[in-house]
């Protein structure tokens, strides 16, 4: 039977894997394998909300050996670390558990057909000190750690009986991770005082956004980012755009004219790239932001058995612009990758992969959500704000979940996510 192997189980990858086990694993006709060096799946555009800890990954994460069970694939957990394109195998490193002890060796899976989905990682730009002082959001993991070490600031500032200790927060990268980040941080500040710590409040909160840009929101119109930043000043957060960041340190980032930011907190979200040991494969043709290049039909230029979906995917526009790396993008993706994989099994011509943009949100937390819709389909976007533009991003995140458990379970997921809401605790504080 084909073998069709999926690499990386986020945004895309989880999408595609639900469609091909519908499509094909369930009738038989091809037996379809997951890798995914997590167990467990979280829509990344929420992990700024699970940084800030007003949601929790127990409930809105997917186990995805759960997620295999009642789809009919296979699940593995392991992190990809090559490839071998002549023998069309994958190479997974072992599994130690958490006394050092080798759970899993190394393994290879076998494909005839190899999707990669493996998303990206922030981009540092080689600038010196940030991989060590500063905090990315690039996975739960990193989520988690920041906001382990957002509760034992709020705790610590919590302490101190002088209202002009703050908790400082500096944020490089005015794009949507950075804007939806600062306002999720002052509804946390204020929802503290309502757990046990009395004394915390915004008013002692300080966070600043450092853009190298012109303005924050660089990738979206700038109507929107006009909006973003009056509503982020009426919280406070100090705006500097035109900034850029040359080095960091322990405790502060130090701008290219050389004024410090001090920081309790040091945030890095300024752009993003594939993953390195994609370059040290030697395989493929990337660009600068090192994805893979792509034929129109999503299969890499180096190898037809091999699609690339997602983040890690470099699409080259008629325009010449890249496909953005976005949750929207891979969704389609993983849509047209499905229907060509498809087409592979049943011998019939493959499809070709045209973006759409549908718009771009950005939510600033309980405070204001702004954007646009429909930006080519088009010949002018509409600008959305309030209850509309919130209703749309939620909107975004119910049609993964309806994509990745189908209608009714989909259904049963958000009314769940909902009482939970309703029931728990607005603060994770664990
Ligand atoms: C805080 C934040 C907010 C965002 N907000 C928005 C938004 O509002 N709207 C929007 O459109 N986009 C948003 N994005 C971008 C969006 O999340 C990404 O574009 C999208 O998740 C990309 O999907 P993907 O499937 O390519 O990768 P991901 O969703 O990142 O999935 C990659 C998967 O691959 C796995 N993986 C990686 N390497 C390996 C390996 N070597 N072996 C095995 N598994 C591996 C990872 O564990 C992960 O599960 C946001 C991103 C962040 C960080």
């Amino acid at each position: 039977m084909l073998k069709i192997v999926v690499v990386g189980g986020g945004a895309g990858g989880l999408e595609l894997v639900s469609k091909l086990s519908k499509k094909l694993g369930k009738k038989g006709l091809a037996e379809i394998t997951l890798v995914d060096k997590n167990r467990t799946h979280v829509w990344k555009p929420l992990l700024h909300e699970v940084a800030a800890g007003v949601i929790d990954k127990n409930s809105d994460g997917v186990d995805y050996r759960i997620h295999a069970a009642r789809f009919g694939y296979q699940f593995q957990l392991g992190t990809m670390i090559d490839i071998n394109h002549q023998h069309k195998s994958i190479t997974l490193d072992p599994i130690y558990d958490d006394e050092g002890d080798l759970l899993l060796d190394k393994r290879e899976i076998e494909y005839d057909y190899l999707v990669l989905a493996i998303g990206s990682v922030s981009n540092d730009f080689g600038t010196p000190g940030v991989a060590q002082h500063s905090i990315f959001l690039d996975s739960l993991q990193q989520a988690e750690r920041f906001h382990k070490a957002l509760l034992n600031q709020l705790l610590k500032i919590n302490q101190q009986h002088y209202p002009q200790t703050k908790l400082k927060v500096a944020i490089v990268g005015g794009g949507a991770t950075g804007t939806e980040l600062a306002a999720e941080l002052h509804h946390v500040a204020n929802l503290a005082k309502h757990y046990g710590m009395p004394q915390m409040s915004a008013d002692r909160l300080e966070v600043s956004i450092i853009e190298a840009g012109q303005r924050i929101l660089p990738a979206l119109p700038e109507r929107i980012a006009n909006s973003a930043r009056s509503a982020l000043a009426k919280l406070g957060v100090n705006v500097m755009e035109n900034t850029r960041v040359a080095s960091a340190e322990k405790g502060a980032f130090i701008t290219a004219q050389e004024q410090k930011i001090e920081a309790d907190l040091m945030v890095w979200a300024a752009g993003v790239k594939a993953p390195d040991f994609i370059q040290e494969l030697e395989i493929f043709e990337t660009n600068k932001a090192q994805q893979i290049l792509v034929k129109p039909t999503l299969q890499s230029t180096a190898c037809d058995d091999i699609f690339v979906i997602g983040d890690c995917c470099g699409f080259k526009q008629e325009d010449g612009s890249w496909v953005p790396p976005r949750a929207q993008s891979a969704h389609q993706m993983a849509d047209l990758a499905a229907t060509n994989l498809i087409n592979i099994v049943a011998d019939k011509p493959l499809k070709t992969y045209r973006y759409i943009d549908y718009g771009s949100l950005v939510h600033l937390s309980r405070y204001s959500t702004i954007g646009s819709l429909m930006g080519s389909l088009t010949s002018s976007s509409m600008f959305i704000e309030g209850r509309l533009a919130r209703l749309v991003y939620i909107s975004l995140y119910n049609l993964h979940q309806f994509a990745i458990h189908g209608w009714f379970k989909g259904i049963l997921v958000l009314l769940s996510r909902k009482v939970s809401n309703l029931v728990g605790s607005k603060l994770k504080l664990h």
